[in-house]
């Protein structure tokens, strides 16, 4: 039987914060991934920089090695209709390889990495976790994604969420895909689905392309994606398909997300909790803010992992995140027809002052809200 302090379960950004935030915490912090590292995960790897100075790293020794592509310009507007482009004459975000970012992420958090297994059990004994038969464990961190077994524990999960579902691709490009790609490295494109419930990106990082496209509606999403991927090459953004390698995969927004995040020996972070911001769906900033958070807890928390001392938890989410997280409309119980909030949206996303101030810079950049501020050790 193999013992440790704190197990956490998924090696994300979420899982890896938190056992970087708790390296100087005098105890032994375990993680359980049931890939082998490096492993590819479905996501766009956009990151706003607040990203990278909430965990102190440093863009030149990151850049070392791995991609880095900075951003300074985006190019956005509807699926089918006009584009506008916002330039900035500095770097306000960047793009990272998952495969890449989540390795370096995991080698540097200062955790006993396990061999790679899935959580298949967890028993509560005499107030500890024996997890797969083989871990004790007084506390257990579900950082295992949207589908993270550990969330199954923590009772006020509803059995139906109403989940974001995308599908993206990304690959390196043959001397034939870089001369057909329109798609400039420093200037990301986004386009909102007509109906404004989602969007499609496409995203250059040197010679690596992402492309993708997420709902909130769940039905038809393959029929949105082929559509959004025929309207690039129509309007020719990129001369080649896609289709055949495009991966799919779920995660919960904040405020819509009901998960409940705390309990008697368990911690929810990242898509477990189903954190990710409501408007652009960035998740890996709330992944690795709510390790952090997270961490703080625990090590504050003394060992007394009860239902109640881990409850502050929640309140630092709610702190930084926001309440419900509803806007206006659902606090009012306000339903606008979806065919005026598209043509409403569609108009919206033709102002240049809308889309650079609200849509780009409060929605995506999250310019109003700093880095989250580590306490003094
Ligand atoms: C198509 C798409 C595009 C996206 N694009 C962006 C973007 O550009 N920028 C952004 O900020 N966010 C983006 N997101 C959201 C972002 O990917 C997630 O919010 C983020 O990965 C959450 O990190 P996490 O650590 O909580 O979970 P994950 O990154 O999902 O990591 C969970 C880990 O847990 C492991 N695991 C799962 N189950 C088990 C188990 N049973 N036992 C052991 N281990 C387990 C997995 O192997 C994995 O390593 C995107 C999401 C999707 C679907």
């Amino acid at each position: 039987m193999d013992d440790c302090d704190v197990l956490i379960v998924g090696g994300g950004p979420a899982g890896s914060s938190c056992a970087w935030g708790l390296r100087a915490a005098g105890l032994d912090v375990a993680i359980l991934d049931r890939q082998r590292f490096p492993r590819d995960k479905v996501c766009g790897g956009w990151i706003t920089p607040q990203v990278l100075s909430e965990l102190g790293i440093g863009t030149d020794e990151y850049a070392c090695g791995h991609v880095l592509q900075p951003i300074r310009a985006f190019r956005t507007g509807w699926i089918g209709g006009p584009m506008l482009e916002t330039d900035y004459n500095q770097i306000v975000s960047y793009g990272i390889r998952r495969r890449e970012f989540d390795e370096y992420l995991l080698r540097r958090s200062g955790a006993r990495i396990l061999s790679p297994a899935a959580l298949a059990g967890l028993k509560r004994e005499n107030g500890e976790w024996i997890v797969n038969d083989s871990i004790r464990t007084r506390l257990v961190v579900g950082a295992g994604g949207h589908f993270c077994p550990v969330a199954k524990l923590t009772a006020a999960k509803p059995s139906r969420e109403n989940a974001v579902v995308a599908q993206e691709a990304e690959f390196e490009m043959d001397e034939a895909q870089q001369a057909g790609c329109r798609i400039q490295p420093e200037r990301p494109e986004l386009y909102f689905c007509a109906d404004i419930k989602g969007y499609g990106w496409c995203f250059r990082k040197g010679n690596f392309l992402n492309i993708g496209l997420g709902r909130l509606d769940q039905h038809r999403l393959s029929e949105h994606v082929a559509a959004f991927v025929r309207w690039l090459k129509s309007a020719g953004r990129i001369s080649f398909d896609i289709s055949s390698s495009l991966l799919g995969h779920a995660y919960l927004l904040y405020g819509v997300s009901e998960r409940k995040v705390s309990d008697d020996g368990v911690l929810l972070i990242g898509d477990a909790a189903g954190l990710a911001y409501k408007q652009s769906g960035e998740g890996i900033r709330p992944a690795v803010e709510s390790g952090l958070l997270a961490a703080q807890v625990i090590a504050g928390a003394q060992g007394n992992y009860s239902r109640e001392s881990l409850a502050a938890y929640g309140r630092l989410l709610a702190e930084r995140f926001g309440g419900s997280g509803k806007d206006w409309a659902s606090r009012l119980g306000v339903h606008l027809p979806s065919a005026l909030t598209g043509a409403i949206g569609r108009r919206l996303l033709g102002t240049r002052w809308f889309v650079r101030d609200v849509v780009i810079e409060r929605w995506f950049l999250h310019s109003n809200q700093s880095a989250l501020q580590q306490p003094a050790r």
